[in-house]
């Protein structure tokens, strides 16, 4: 099939620093690459120390400017609808570019990525005149309200699996509550922050309010997390990293920090459910986007009654799965981001194999160029399996068959993680005892992967803390201030 969007071609990219784009201040560069080809996309300054410390310096200036502390809550949201509708009307070359960048289908970068990312600023947009404080009665002839001020300097480090959604989940908060940001996207996919950086620029935020620092992580990012000026580290990537953030975040300042780390979701089915539909709904929760969503449903737990029925849907639909390339329309599943992390996900089936799980379906890599694993289905999984406990990040479904409620709800929150979980059930006091009982940030009843702008998301356990979207977000970028102030008599 002919595709309506083709590949674009990229020019080598500088960094965006206090409005101007800049090579880096070592003159490196590192290579983006096409997932889909393992060719080379374009080269990319690569940002070090050095030029995290020039973007702090940019972001504190500009927090302190006339330009951005004399901009009215009004206008500073005014400035993020406006970048909303130019990422709008952008939205085919963002799309393009993501899906060469990361390897997405096209047709979900399009159509669901893009304008998600829309609707994301356009939901903190809304926000940033609404956030304030309250005046309190106390005792004593005291006047006392509190004031919710901006954070200060903010340093962001995202991963590569939603590069411009998760973009938009750190930008929208942050600048609606009159932060400045220095972000650094993940080294696999930095294009669209570049781009949607550049669109701000376009709209009038102010120099130095948004930079964009690319580069690797014990450098670039460990430097921003590192930084004695940078007031608070937003961070979204493996547990891993997220425990080597919180260290380095407060050695020489204590940071605000919001982690958003791993997951191994249970999603788990009741027999007495819609079967059929909670069967096509479980596939999906693994397997959009190449099984790279931090909330994948990766371990899913099915009623023993409806295990046949569940495993014969998803093993019909992982054969009909159209792998290949991410720009022809039809394509429903691209390749892995990298060959790191291909390798690591061919490492797990290797490793579900040996100890014992049947896979269902799926298990080897596609024999052509790019980071393409068929869609995996392992079947009798126990909850000591390492594919059972450790996130794999990939297209990877691990099945297990349970009895009855307490079972569910002991093996469901058997994971150091709790990210999400979702739950399939017609009956609704097992459907209230699941999510009460579920150790998870979010829990969906009868659905999976619903997001919206407005529900707060993020982790119990190992899978972090602080909460994103929502007006929960809005904590975590502002300082609480009280004032009091003696009433004359
Ligand atoms: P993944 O394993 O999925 O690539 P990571 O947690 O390694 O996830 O990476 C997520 C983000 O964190 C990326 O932007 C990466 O460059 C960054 N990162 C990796 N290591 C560090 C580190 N030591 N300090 C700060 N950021 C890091």
């Amino acid at each position: 099939m002919t595709t309506a969007i083709a590949p674009p071609q990229v020019a080598d990219k500088k960094m965006l620093i206090d409005g101007k784009w800049i090579d880096s201040q070592s003159g490196k560069t590192f290579e983006s690459i096409n997932p889909a080809t393992g060719d080379t996309i374009c080269q990319i300054a690569e940002g070090d120390r050095a030029d995290i410390d020039l973007a702090v310096q940019a972001a504190r200036r500009a927090l302190e400017s006339k330009a951005w502390t004399r901009m009215s809550a009004a206008d500073r949201g005014r400035l993020i609808y406006k970048l909303a509708d130019a990422i709008e009307a952008n939205a085919k070359e963002l799309a393009a570019l993501e899906t060469l960048d990361n390897g997405k289908p096209i047709r979900d970068a399009l159509h669901v990525d893009i304008p998600t990312v829309v609707k994301c600023y356009r939901y903190f947009a809304g926000w940033a005149d609404k956030i304030h404080g309250k005046t309190i009665p106390v005792n004593g002839p005291f006047m006392a309200y509190t004031r919710h001020e901006p954070v200060g300097v903010v340093g962001q480090i995202i991963p590569w699996n939603y590069p411009a959604l998760m973009q938009a989940w750190k930008w929208g908060p942050a600048l609606a509550c009159g932060c400045t940001v220095v972000l650094k996207p993940a080294e696999q996919t930095s294009l669209t922050a570049l781009r949607i950086a550049e669109l701000a620029m376009d709209v009038g935020f102010p120099e130095g309010s948004i930079n964009v620092v690319p580069g690797f992580g014990p450098t670039a990012g460990a430097a921003l997390a590192a930084h004695p000026d940078v007031n608070k580290v937003a961070f979204t990537g493996s547990t891993k990293v997220g425990r080597e953030i919180m260290k380095t975040a407060s050695a020489s300042n204590l940071k605000r920090i919001t982690l958003e780390l791993g997951g191994k979701s249970p999603n788990i089915i009741f027999a007495d459910c819609d079967v059929e539909k909670a069967a096509k709904f479980a596939y999906h929760a693994l397997f959009f986007n190449m099984g790279q969503s931090c909330c994948a449903g990766s371990r899913l737990l099915v009623e023993d009654k409806a295990h046949e029925q569940v495993l014969d849907v998803i093993t019909k639909m992982a054969k009909k799965q159209r792998l290949g390339d991410p720009f022809d329309e039809t394509t429903t599943q691209g390749p892995q981001v990298s060959k790191e992390q291909f390798d690591r996900v061919l490492g797990y089936i290797d490793k579900g194999k040996s100890e014992g799980a049947k896979c269902a379906t799926g298990g080897n890599k596609l024999d052509r160029a790019g980071f393409f694993v068929e869609p995996t289905i392992f079947d009798d999984v126990n909850d000591d399996m390492t594919i059972a406990r450790e996130e794999i990040f990939g297209p990877v479904l691990c099945t297990m068959k349970f009895d009855d409620v307490d079972e569910a709800l002991r093996r469901g929150n058997c994971s150091e993680y709790g990210l999400a979980a979702g739950v399939w059930t017609r009956d609704i006091n097992k459907a209230n005892r699941m999510a009460a009982g579920l150790k998870a940030g979010t829990v969906w009843i009868n659905c999976y992967n619903v997001f919206d702008a407005a529900v707060p998301f993020g982790g119990f356990k190992l899978s972090g803390m602080g909460r994103e979207l929502g007006e929960y977000a809005l904590q975590n970028y502002t300082e609480v201030k009280s004032v009091v102030t003696a009433l004359a008599r």
